[in-house]
Parts: structure tokens; C-alpha cells; sequence
């Protein structure tokens, strides 16, 4: 396959860079056709906020950040988008918190797990659960194949990071007891809307900025503590859904221009 090659100064450079990187892992079998139109989803809602880490997304990054340095157990769910996108930064993220990594598919084959784990692998990841017959538990009252887990982790975890998730795997862990911590372009998704803590951003920023927010705050146990009790899930929620309602109303005042002249400097 030959690699498209996109123009620096295109205003959607970074977007088509992102979308080369899903095709060719979708080439290699890494990424499931549905994942793509999943991404399209997500671009949809990534153009509304403007493509960029809102304070909403932060203050929940900081939370998630909290809550994977309190867990007793946390794991990384990633699926063929996740890995393709950000499997080193989740081999880093679940480096710094401790947590185990776990491959969970919606479209579950042996072909793609084994792929995920040897690209995981590559980037330095030592183990990976979830894998053909590792995946021996089921999670009550879920019906897709994204019921079946690993008794070593999601199974036995109490915090669950979900990036990319479906909603009915989300209120099933979170019925069942585990904090789950999403991260969805989409504030309207089910994911988004039953997850303890929801990141709406773009896995791509999101995921380092959440090392490096782990970094800052591993060895202060009373800031993760504070954070915690500061953060309400449901009120930051409705902050996205009305900073994406301002931000196309004001666009809508505008007309056809693409940037508002007031985030032209946060850019
Ligand atoms: P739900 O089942 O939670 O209501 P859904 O049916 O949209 O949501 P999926 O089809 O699994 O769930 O879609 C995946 C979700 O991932 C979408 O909501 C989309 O917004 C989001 N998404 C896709 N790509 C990205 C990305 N790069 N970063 C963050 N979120 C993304």
C-alpha cells in the first residue's frame, strides 16, 4: 500500500495523519472495518470543539489521572483503534499507574487479538491479557463478544480505562461495581454518559497528556484525593455539550469563517 503523502500546510494535516495511521493498521489487520466509521464519528464531534483539550476534558483527565493512582487494580481496555493510535502511549500510561493492559474487541477474532498483542508488544509492552482463551470470564448481562474478559484483569480490576468504548460494556462494568473511565469525542454516546469519569477529547491528545498528568501527581496522594472530591462527572459532561453549543453558535453568527477570532491565540 502506498502511504498518501499530506501537505504540512493542509488545515486538516494532522486529522489525515491520523486517518492514514487507522487505514494502513486497518490494511494490516490490526483495526476492524467498523472502527474506521467509528472514527469518522469521533471526527464529527472533534471538529465541533474545535480540535483541541478543552478545560472540560482537563479537569477529567486530572480525575482519571486520580483515580488510576488510588486503584487497587486498574486496566487499560484497548481495542484495534486504541492500539493503532496510542499503543505506546498506553504501554506508558499503564507503566506509570501499574495497571495491566487487556485487549477487548467488539469484533473479536484470535487473528486480530495476537495482532494487537505483538504491536502492543513492540512498543514495550511486557504483557497483554485478554487474549484467545485468556479471556475465560464473562461480564452478567452483556451480550457481545465484548463480554468475554480476563480473570486476571478486568474481571478482578476496580478501575477500568475504557478509551473508545461501547455503552453497553460501560454501565455493565459500572453495574458491576468498577469505576470506568472513558475517553469519547462524543458527550451524547452511552459511554460517555455512564462512565464515572468522562474524557471528551481525542484519544490521540488526550492519552498523553494523561501520563504526563500522572507523572505530576504520582507521589501526591491528598491532591488525587482533592481532585476527586472537586470533580463532578455529570456537571463537566454538561459543560462540554454547552461549550460546543456556544462554540457553534458563535460560528453560526460568523458565517463561513473556520476559526473564531478569540481562539485564533490558543491555537
Ligand atoms: P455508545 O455505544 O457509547 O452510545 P457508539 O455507538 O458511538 O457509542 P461506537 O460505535 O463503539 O460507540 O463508537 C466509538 C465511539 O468512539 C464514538 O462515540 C466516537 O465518538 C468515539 N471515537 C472515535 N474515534 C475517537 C478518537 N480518536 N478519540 C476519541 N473518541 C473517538
Amino acid at each position: 500500500m502506498m502511504a498518501i503523502k499530506i501537505p504540512p500546510e493542509h488545515p486538516r494535516a494532522e486529522s489525515l495523519r491520523i486517518r492514514e495511521k487507522l487505514v494502513e493498521h486497518h490494511h494490516n489487520g490490526v483495526v476492524a472495518t467498523a472502527g474506521l466509521i467509528a472514527h469518522g464519528r469521533g471526527e464529527a464531534f472533534d471538529y465541533m470543539l474545535g480540535e483541541k483539550t478543552t478545560k472540560q476534558a482537563l479537569n477529567a483527565i486530572n480525575a482519571a489521572a486520580a483515580t488510576l493512582l488510588t486503584a487497587e487494580k486498574a486496566v487499560v481496555s484497548v481495542n484495534g483503534n486504541t492500539a493503532a493510535l496510542i499503543g505506546e502511549e498506553i504501554v506508558r500510561l499503564a507503566n506509570v499507574t501499574k495497571a495491566k493492559i487487556e485487549v477487548n474487541l467488539f469484533y473479536r477474532s484470535l487473528e486480530r487479538e495476537l495482532k494487537i498483542k505483538e504491536l502492543l508488544e513492540k512498543v514495550g509492552a511486557h504483557e497483554v491479557l485478554g487474549v484467545g482463551e485468556d479471556a475465560s470470564a464473562k461480564i452478567p448481562e452483556l451480550g457481545s463478544e465484548r463480554r468475554r474478559v480476563d480473570p486476571r484483569g478486568i474481571l478482578v480490576a476496580d478501575v477500568v480505562l475504557v478509551p473508545l468504548e461501547d455503552g453497553d460494556r460501560t454501565e455493565a462494568l459500572v453495574k458491576m461495581g468498577k469505576k470506568v473511565l472513558a475517553i469519547d469525542l462524543n458527550p451524547l454516546s452511552r459511554t460517555s454518559q455512564k462512565a464515572t469519569v468522562t474524557i471528551i477529547d481525542n484519544v490521540v491528545r488526550a492519552t498523553p497528556k494523561l501520563v504526563e498528568i500522572v507523572g505530576k501527581l504520582e507521589q501526591d496522594l491528598k491532591k488525587c484525593n482533592e481532585i476527586l472530591l472537586n470533580f463532578d462527572n455529570k456537571k463537566n459532561l454538561a459543560e462540554s455539550i454547552t461549550l460546543i453549543k456556544g462554540r457553534l453558535s458563535k460560528l453560526a453568527e460568523k458565517g463561513n469563517y473556520l476559526t473564531l477570532e478569540d481562539e485564533k491565540h490558543d491555537l
